[in-house]
């Protein structure tokens, strides 16, 4: 899936964190970052793909094979691998609440022990945990290609996913759910700035609608994008997900997703 819908899900999970904590507006804020940096982080692992990446990091490790062997092979720093992995969450996010204790350290003094620092960022590290896990889990319905799924229980070998319910990218319509779930979630946080009353669960309520609707749409596509390997059919895949998004968005939305699509400088 597209690197923008995954980092607007990250947000969207950071939305509902957010509006259920209790903290002042500008402490909110590096919720909906860490959610969006954490969903955006598990493709760091397409770097291999980077035109100066066999020159620069493939030389400086000594790498036998070519940054494009690597994206699609099996090792642990290829694509879907660790970096698309729960262990891989867990870690990072520890990562993360290691860095916040010691930054708040460094600048207030070491007054609470790390428990008690990840107790008091629980909201953060969960944000960012969250935002990575939606990313693997959106990666689970696109088409096996090399790998065959995701290697959601790295360090063991099986990868989950790859059914091909969706194509890898001009999901158009997951991408308008994510927006309205965050727009929806934003207001109430604004408008319960002035009107005190809880959003918490409201927040949880819109989330879980807009994951029911694109789970939906991901099972209605009625068409079998799954493949193994490499294919020499992309493009008609690729036309027949934009076929499918015309049908559902209609003519007009659809032409304002691909006048979108055409300005962004990455895949959507
Ligand atoms: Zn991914």
């Amino acid at each position: 899936m597209d690197i923008l819908t995954h980092t607007l899900s990250g947000i969207a999970v950071g939305t509902v964190i957010s509006n259920a904590s209790t903290s002042k507006i500008k402490d909110k804020l590096p919720i909906l970052f860490l959610a969006g940096f954490g969903a955006a982080l598990p493709d760091l692992d397409a770097i291999s793909l980077w035109s100066g990446f066999d020159a620069k990091i493939g030389h400086f490790f000594n790498l036998k094979v070519s940054g494009k062997e690597i994206y699609s092979g099996k090792y642990w720093f290829s694509h879907h691998a660790f970096l698309h992995s729960a262990t891989a969450a867990i870690l990072l996010s520890s990562v993360i609440g290691l860095f916040i204790h010691l930054k708040h350290g460094l600048i207030n003094g070491f007054a609470r022990n790390i428990k008690q620092s990840f107790i008091q960022n629980r909201h953060l590290i969960l944000a960012f945990f969250l935002g990575f896990l939606i990313h693997l889990f959106e990666d689970m319905p696109t088409p096996a290609s090399t790998w065959g799924g995701v290697n959601f229980f790295w360090p063991f070998k099986t990868y989950i996913g790859g059914t091909g319910h969706i194509w890898w990218w001009n999901n158009y319509d997951i991408f308008l759910i994510v927006v309205a779930v965050i727009i929806i979630n934003l207001n109430m946080a604004i408008v319960q700035n002035y009107r005190k009353y809880p959003i918490g669960k409201v927040s949880i309520g819109v989330f879980l609608i807009g994951l029911l609707l694109s789970l939906y749409q991901i099972k209605t596509r009625n068409y079998n994008f799954a493949y193994e390997g490499h294919t020499p059919q992309y493009e008609v895949y690729e036309n027949k997900s934009k076929e499918i998004q015309k049908k559902i968005l209609g003519e007009t939305v659809f032409h304002w997703m691909e006048q979108l699509d055409k300005k962004l400088p990455v895949y959507f």
